[in-house]
């Protein structure tokens, strides 16, 4: 749910995501709060009570535009997320409670954020992608979408791809090289290309501790 649907549809339905979405791995929707509008304007927002700057989403046209979706998908295990700064900061782990929903509601906030009386109403979780501010929760709920979706069965040719990566492993990946071999006078390590995948597998675990203590001490 967001007033920049453009913004959501074009980012997901390209790449992987999009792909995944052609063949049916997911199924993402952005719905237009502005559509669920009462004001002959199409008014979403308003000024906040008490004085301050900007403005904010009203509550009303957010909770016609949820109604519709949970009235049009009878049934589903769902929970209904608002994307916002004073959320759980997302991480793989928080991702991966998502994966047993059958549908997850975002809601993105914009100007100066959501009447808090729609967030009491309608929405399980807040998350944060990270301690800092944006303009909206558009680009939060692509990164959102794209860490949940990349976990589901189809998505990815080979669920290793993300069970071995960063994070998800408990630490960080190991280097990785392609070819050429020499780039500008540097190798790729001899290891790599010895064909001793035993050797490679011990290699590969000690560079990922070097790095992980070097990088995200607080991993180990
Ligand atoms: N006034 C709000 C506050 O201080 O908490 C910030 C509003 S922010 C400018 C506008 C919208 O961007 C928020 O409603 C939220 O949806 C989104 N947003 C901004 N930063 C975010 C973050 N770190 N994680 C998730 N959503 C964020």
């Amino acid at each position: 749910m967001t007033l920049f649907p453009e913004m959501t549809d074009n980012i997901l339905g390209e790449s992987i995501i999009g792909r995944a979405q052609n063949k049916g791995a997911v199924e993402i929707h952005s719905h237009n709060i502005r559509d669920f509008s009462e004001d002959k304007h199409r008014n979403v927002d308003d000024t906040p009570c008490g004085g301050g700057m900007g403005m904010l989403m009203a509550a009303p046209p957010i909770y016609r535009c949820w109604k519709n979706i949970v009235d049009n998908t009878n049934g589903k295990k769902r929970r209904t997320v608002y994307m916002s700064p004073q959320g759980r900061v997302l991480t793989q782990s928080i991702a991966m409670e998502y994966l047993e929903y059958d549908q997850v509601i975002i809601l993105c906030g914009h100007y100066e954020g959501v009447d808090r009386r729609i967030v009491e109403e309608i929405v399980d979780d807040e998350i944060s992608i990270g301690d800092y501010v944006l303009t909206g929760g558009e680009l939060p709920a692509c990164i959102f979408v794209d860490c949940i979706s990349r976990m589901i069965d189809g998505v990815l040719s080979d669920p290793e791809c993300f069970e071995n990566e960063s994070i998800a492993g408990g630490m960080l990946e190991y280097p990785q090289y392609t070819r050429p071999i020499d780039f500008m006078g540097r190798k790729v390590p001899d290891v790599l290309l010895s064909g001793d995948h035993e050797k490679i597998k011990k290699w590969r675990y000690k560079a990922a501790v070097e790095l992980t203590k070097k990088n995200r001490p607080d991993l180990i």
